[in-house]
């Protein structure tokens, strides 16, 4: 969602007559794009404004701003922390940044019709922002607000736009996608669409090859959606479904709303009807109270479910979260970080275990990059694939993968595939 957020402004800042630069020391307008997902990623960006105040006691003349989801919440802590910054923005209000720029956006038609210039021949289009289900260690729903989706009509604007570029994959965004809709079903509009008929209506743009989703919220999948991504030959069978934890007292603190029960009927709804689509989920280890024995109804959930990959983190408390007010971030270090690391180690396993499967298959691959002679891309499933032979960026290529490890596959383009 930042990625897009970045694109996005630098699409509006480029419309205004600005030009991006590669060096700090040459810009006039530095902005800083944050998340606060995690601790760690708060101190990365507030180690980062300490080098550009740095920079500019040595004479350098930017001007900096931060936006992102570190604003929003605690703003005037935030002034009275970096007074050296000209502009606070919170996600997707460019305002404020275009105000220190001098750029008039008063009209307000400005940014609905600013979309970004790719630079690949993949792009994430937001199509609903924000969130609205509080899970209580997270900042998400403070930051970015409740959950508003964007019309049929202007995402598949926006995609149309990509491809007309080059774009051959796009990735449909929101913090819980699934949720797509349902915002203007509370308006109370007749025939609301969810995200299958977002799928389907963007289905036959122009170029368009490749269809993702993601994040998926377990409660807002459906049938219908399912079905969606199940017949239409351009998405891809691959859902990203993070379960957080595998113990229901653990889900209750989160208020992830769901049981594991719950879950596990979504998760075997998709596999019944896509039995080989690639699954990806998130697991928080060190939750408040989180037991050796909750701990371990984790470990045996993804030891059965076998994931395709495990984004893990250790918990972090949040300022302004249910969970920072009312729980005790009472796990040990040392205990969240065993934990992490089994749960790395079972995945690394996992991960090589599946990635055997596809030795001596054919995999179609978009070809996104070329770096010390070999060619990068993924296939369907959404496995990284290098590989030798004759390709170009944005061409289908039929990869004959010979080697796999836990992280990718590697291989050679079949010749047939090569472009005359
Ligand atoms: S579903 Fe929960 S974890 Fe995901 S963004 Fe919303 S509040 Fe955060």
């Amino acid at each position: 969602m930042n990625v897009a957020d970045s694109r996005k402004l630098g699409a509006g800042l480029d419309r205004a007559g600005c030009t991006a630069v590669d060096a700090i020391e040459d810009a006039d307008l530095v902005v800083l794009n944050t998340c606060s997902v995690r601790e760690h990623a708060e101190d990365r960006a507030i180690g980062q404004l300490g080098r550009l105040k740095k920079m500019r006691s040595k004479g350098k003349a930017f001007k900096i701003a931060v936006m992102g989801c570190m604003v929003g919440v605690r703003d005037d802590d935030l002034r009275r922390r970096f007074p050296y910054v000209d502009a606070f923005a919170r996600p997707q209000d460019f305002g404020p940044i275009m105000e220190i720029a001098g750029i008039d956006d008063s009209g307000g038609e400005f940014w609905p019709t600013t979309f970004a210039t790719p630079d690949s021949v993949t792009a994430f289009v937001p199509v609903i922002h924000g969130c609205d289900k509080f899970c209580t260690y997270c900042v998400v729903p403070y930051r970015r607000g409740r959950e508003k989706s964007r019309t049929v009509e202007d995402i598949r604007n926006e995609v149309a736009h990509y491809c007309a570029r080059g774009v051959r994959e796009v990735t449909l965004l929101g913090q819980t996608v699934e949720a797509y809709g349902q915002d203007f079903a509370a308006d109370g509009l007749l025939a609301a669409p969810d995200l299958g008929d977002l799928m389907r209506a963007i289905h036959d743009v122009p170029g368009l090859e490749r269809i993702r989703f993601l994040t998926s919220y377990p409660k807002d999948m459906t049938a219908r959606i399912i079905d969606a991504v199940a017949e239409l030959p351009k998405v891809c069978e691959h859902f990203y479904f993070p379960v957080q934890s595998g113990d229901d007292a653990v889900l209750e603190r989160m208020r992830r709303g769901y049981t594991l029960d719950e879950y596990l009927l979504k998760h075997e709804m998709v596999r019944a009807r896509m039995p080989d689509a690639a699954m990806a989920t998130d697991i928080i280890v060190g939750f408040c109270g989180e037991t050796d024995a909750e701990f371990q109804h984790t470990y045996d959930l993804l030891e059965r479910l076998r994931f395709d990959k495990v984004h893990a983190a250790a918990y972090s408390p949040r300022p302004g979260t249910i969970a920072y007010r009312t729980l005790a971030d009472d796990v040990p270090a040392e205990a969240k970080q065993e934990r992490l690391r089994a749960i790395e180690q079972l995945e690394a396993r996992v991960s090589f275990e599946i990635n055997q499967k596809f030795l001596d298959t054919v995999q179609q691959v978009l070809v996104e990059s070329r770096r010390e002679g070999r060619w990068s891309g993924r296939n369907l499933p959404n496995k990284l694939v290098h590989f030798e032979g004759d390709a170009s960026i944005g061409q289908m290529v039929d990869v004959r993968i010979e080697h796999a490890t836990a992280w990718s596959l590697q291989g050679t383009a079949l010749p047939a595939t090569v472009p005359v």
